[in-house]
């Protein structure tokens, strides 16, 4: 495009003065619609009419949002700017009529799904409930609801996440653990489902009709006596009753709430259809900052966790919360994709995170599991109150953490905790497949520094695998110092990564640069190397803390080993707790090494800490000659593993050649360490 011929800079000048009459336009029509807004209020008082009328409000901003949206305009930016207006409004009404009442509280609620969903239906009664009014916002998708929040569009999104008749809503789960929103409140709400069709619609002349899946799911018995219909699988229940009406059709109805039917002016051919007559969906009310619950308020707390994959792992968990007599109201487990060794655990338990009862379990848990977070505590809706006979401290709400008190106790007083030998005496063990890293055998981890081709990586994989090394590594983002050096395959090394290791069956490590790419690498890779040049890339430690893989953390050149722990604090904060560390050398002022092996590290780390420690001789001296001696002292030293680079060819290595060991010499250093022979 190239319009500068025909533009001068006084143009930009004409503009903004078209922006300020547009701003002055703005503010003479907010003028004139407060003059209108003080009659209204006139004629309130002669009438003696209350001075609100919030269904009237909450239609006006939704018609707003709906105009809008045909200008264009972001439904968020529309719903902020009336409900200022609309609030301003009220005000100015209630001073002039002398019933300054206090305003309700106002909540904006994402939901998916139009008026008469059932999602609007359940936000209703939370919110009724709570003396709250509520302007909605629609979204297309759970995602979309999901995101207004995030961006602050929205005050909580209400989701729905189970069904008495058809069980777990799985999108909604998986979605709520990615977005890390914190669940404030839930609603169990009796869904009706009903029949609907237009005026002169009977049940036996309908052909088709119109549902959403978890309709179809719930009255499954109903529709099997309609066999002469078909069903046509639709997104939301209230849209559907909207496309009948839009049909006119009297041979097609629709499965939605009596309240659609009155919405769209559709009959009730017939009411009470599911399968059962309990058929209650749960939601949650989920927002971006947890919920202070009021003391002596019966609450729940949802968790999510991953055991460990030894038999019996889920019966000692749930035993934590037998000992300490903490009633589990729900457990519902959900697969994680692409990653068939994992299993997530959703729970709901009775109490909440400020109790010290509730803090205790937790702390335990932490100890025994791989992945714990802390989804939210909130209003109990469906408990009776329980006496509450445990002692309630004032807690601070906190935020995301997996733990509700992460600052460091007097016994831990260098900034990290769930890292400290403090919070758990036992050694971590790292498990992947199979290997155990932090166990009492000696784990070598062997490969290339970057994944060059798929010739390379297979001749690799097959030397680590035959000398007896038990993890493939191999760089495919490779955080080099000069942007000019070789960067990585990126995925599609990864892609070979992951073969040449199905091929030798070994798991594989590499390394992750950027927060984006934790989840993208986390669905292929065993394992997820943060380097040293990251150490303190905290976001992308906080990505890693999420993921439900384990984290080898190299430490940073000039990091000391409390900031090497307290790195650590940031992935095992965010739930994960698979974590081990890596010793790759420091800078010093020698230059006889690429880097300084500072071996007391490790001994150093088995006092400080649970987390295995393994040694990366490689990188730390950067001569091939060298690694082997290195290697040996990490084993002498007590080193939970090692991990050395090696090459088919290092001489023509796209990086790190000179500290690349040789096929043979590698095979001669795993002699050394006691491996075959
Ligand atoms: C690596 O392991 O390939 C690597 C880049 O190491 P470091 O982060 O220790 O430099
Ligand atoms: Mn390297």
């Amino acid at each position: 495009m190239n319009d500068k011929s025909d533009s001068n800079p006084g143009d930009i000048e004409h503009i903004r003065d078209d922006i300020d009459r547009i701003d002055a336009d703005i503010l003479k029509l907010l003028a004139e619609r407060k003059a209108h807004s003080l009659r209204i209020a006139k004629e309130k008082g002669i009438h003696d009419r209350p001075s609100r009328d919030q269904s009237r409000e909450e239609g006006l901003i939704s018609d707003r949002i709906a105009a809008g949206m045909e200008h264009d305009l972001d439904s968020g930016l529309v719903n902020r700017v009336w409900r200022e207006i609309v609030n301003d409004s009220v005000r100015i009404q209630q001073e002039y009529l002398g019933r300054a009442e206090r305003p309700r509280q106002t909540m904006t609620v994402a939901i998916q799904g139009i008026e008469g969903s059932y999602s609007q239906l359940a936000s209703q009664q939370f919110f009724d409930h709570k003396g709250m009014s509520v302007n909605y916002l629609r979204a297309p998708t759970f995602a979309a609801a999901i995101a207004a929040v995030q961006r602050q569009d929205a005050d909580v999104a209400v989701l729905p996440i189970e069904n008495t008749t058809s069980g777990a809503i799985s999108e909604v789960y998986d979605l709520l653990l990615e977005s890390r929103l914190d669940f404030v409140g839930d609603v169990r709400f009796r869904i009706r489902h009903c029949l609907l069709g237009i005026e002169g619609a009977s049940i036996s002349e309908l052909r088709r009709i119109y549902c959403h899946p978890q309709a179809v799911a719930q009255c499954s018995e109903f529709l099997a006596q309609l066999d002469h219909c078909e069903i046509v699988y639709f997104s939301d229940t209230a849209l559907s009753g909207q496309k009948i009406r839009e049909l006119g059709d009297p041979t097609i109805a629709a499965i939605a709430s009596e309240e659609a039917a009155r919405l769209f002016g559709l009959d009730v051919l017939k009411t009470g259809i599911a399968n059962r007559d309990e058929n209650f969906t749960r939601f949650v009310v989920v927002a971006a900052e947890p919920a202070e619950v009021p003391e002596g308020v019966a609450a729940k707390t949802s968790i999510v966790m991953a055991v460990g994959n030894h038999p019996g792992a889920l019966m000692e968990a749930l035993a934590v919360f037998h000992d300490a007599d903490i009633n589990l109201v729900m457990l519902e487990s959900r697969p994680i994709p692409n990653n068939p060794r994992e299993e997530l655990f959703y729970l709901d338990f009775d109490g909440k995170i400020s109790e010290p009862a509730v803090q205790a379990v937790l702390e335990t848990l932490m100890r025994q599991v791989r992945f714990l977070r802390v989804l939210g505590s909130y209003p109990s809706s469906d408990l009776r109150p329980r006496p509450i006979e445990r002692k309630m401290t004032k807690v601070k709400p906190q935020g995301r953490s997996a733990l509700t008190d992460l600052s460091p106790t007097p016994a831990s007083p260098k900034g990290y905790k769930l890292g400290s030998r403090g919070h758990k005496e036992q050694n971590t063990v790292v498990e992947v497949a199979g290997v155990k890293i932090g166990g009492d055998d000696l784990v070598v981890i062997a490969g290339p520094c970057a994944v060059e081709s798929w010739d390379q990586v297979m001749t690799a994989a097959k030397a680590v695998k035959e000398s007896g090394g038990s993890i493939l590594r191999g760089g495919c983002f490779k955080p080099r110092t000069s942007p000019y050096s070789f960067q990585g395959l990126a995925y599609e090394g990864l892609e070979m990564l992951v073969e040449a290791g199905k091929a030798y069956g070994l798991p594989v490590v590499t390394e992750v640069v950027s927060p984006e790419d934790v989840e993208g690498v986390a669905r292929k890779a065993d394992i997820l190397q943060i380097g040293t040049r990251n150490m303190q890339n905290f976001s992308l430690l906080s990505a890693a803390g999420r993921a439900h893989r384990p984290v080898m953390l190299k430490r940073g050149m000039s990091s000391s080993l409390d900031e090497l722990l307290q790195a650590a604090e940031y992935i095992l904060s965010e739930g994960n707790q698979q974590v081990f560390l890596c010793e790759r050398g420091i800078r010093t002022f020698e230059t006889s090494t690429r880097n300084t092996l500072d071996l007391s590290a490790v001994p150093v780390l088995r006092q400080r800490t649970h987390l295995p420690i393994i040694v990366d001789p490689s990188h730390a001296a950067g001569d091939r000659d060298l690694v082997a001696p290195l290697a040996l002292a990490a084993q002498a030293i007590g080193a939970h593993g090692i991990m050395v680079e090696i090459h088919p060819d290092p001489d023509n290595a796209l990086s790190d050649g000179p500290q690349s060991l040789r096929l043979d010499q590698f095979q001669d250093l795993m002699l050394a360490l006691g491996f075959g022979g």
